[in-house]
């Protein structure tokens, strides 16, 4: 069993390469039995100072119609779920909250690409003394600890992300600076049945490394977290499921025993 629960696809995420039908093909080539697709959905992070985010979606009905014949195509082979990537959900709550009750959604990652009135950590250029950068960390994991409270998402996603756009830079940091606020954050995903995703797309990016950092991740086990998903993050076919293996060794490393599947909202233990 291998599941990878974040991949994106063309036309729903500007940022992707291929159809969904593709994609699917390239996680069932790469050895994967059960796929979420999570295209971006940033309708809660519009702001008119940032034209560069992607545009608001809303064409679910051609969503539902790809998803539905891709499903099928793979019936039997590939366990095909719908899922999305919300940014920042919290931002724009009524917003957030009419996304998540889509009844198309069987998962919801919640990302934070972008601190509020301020561009996606990819387009940032990063101050060359940390200290400069750590109010940023500190209200980005401020943001993460909101959301895991907002019932808007079922996992958080890419815990850490600007530490993969840091290291295109040349520089870095050790999240476990700030252990009290994972700490916050990870007490309020225990209590409210939120899970964490082990984001693998920095494996093969000068990160190097997964997404949250194994550290946080143990972290999280030590605090009582037992919902977790494994994704690529992946927005061409020759990456889905990459990095999937890898991710189910860490969680094992890190004494997991379970590895998460949604169905409605809801999260299926699988053993690992
Ligand atoms: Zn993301
Ligand atoms: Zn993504």
């Amino acid at each position: 069993m291998l599941s990878d629960y974040h991949m994106h696809c063309k036309p729903y995420s500007p940022d992707a390469r291929d159809s969904m039908a593709d994609m699917a093909k390239g996680a069932l080539r790469r050895g994967m039995t059960h796929i979420c697709v999570t295209n971006h959905i940033e309708n809660c992070t519009q702001s008119p100072e940032f034209p560069d985010q992607f545009p608001p979606f809303d064409d679910w009905a051609a969503l539902w119609r790809d998803f539905s014949a891709v499903r099928e195509k793979y019936l039997g082979r590939l366990d095909v779920r719908l899922g999305a990537e919300v940014g920042a959900p919290h931002y724009l709550p009524e917003e957030g909250r009419r996304i998540y009750a889509r009844p198309e959604l069987d998962f919801v990652i919640g990302s934070v690409h972008n601190l509020r009135r301020a561009r996606d950590f990819y387009y940032l250029n990063y101050p060359e003394d940390f200290e400069n950068f750590r109010p940023a960390v500190e209200q980005y994991l401020d943001e993460y600890i909101e959301l895991s409270r907002s019932g808007m998402c079922d996992a958080l996603g890419h815990i850490g992300y600007m530490q993969k756009y840091m290291a295109r830079q040349g520089k870095g940091f050790d999240l476990m600076l700030f252990e009290d606020r994972l700490r916050t954050l990870f007490k309020a995903c225990v209590e409210r049945g939120v899970g964490i995703e082990i984001n693998t797309a920095a494996l093969s990016d000068a990160l190097g490394e997964f997404l949250p950092q194994p550290s946080v991740v143990k972290l999280y086990r030590d605090m009582g977290g037992e919902i977790v998903t494994v994704g690529s993050d992946s927005h061409r076919a020759e990456d889905a499921g990459k990095g999937i293996r890898e991710g189910f060794e860490l969680l094992r490393t890190c004494g997991f025993r379970y590895v998460c599947l949604y169905k409605a909202h809801k999260p299926e233990f699988v053993k690992i």
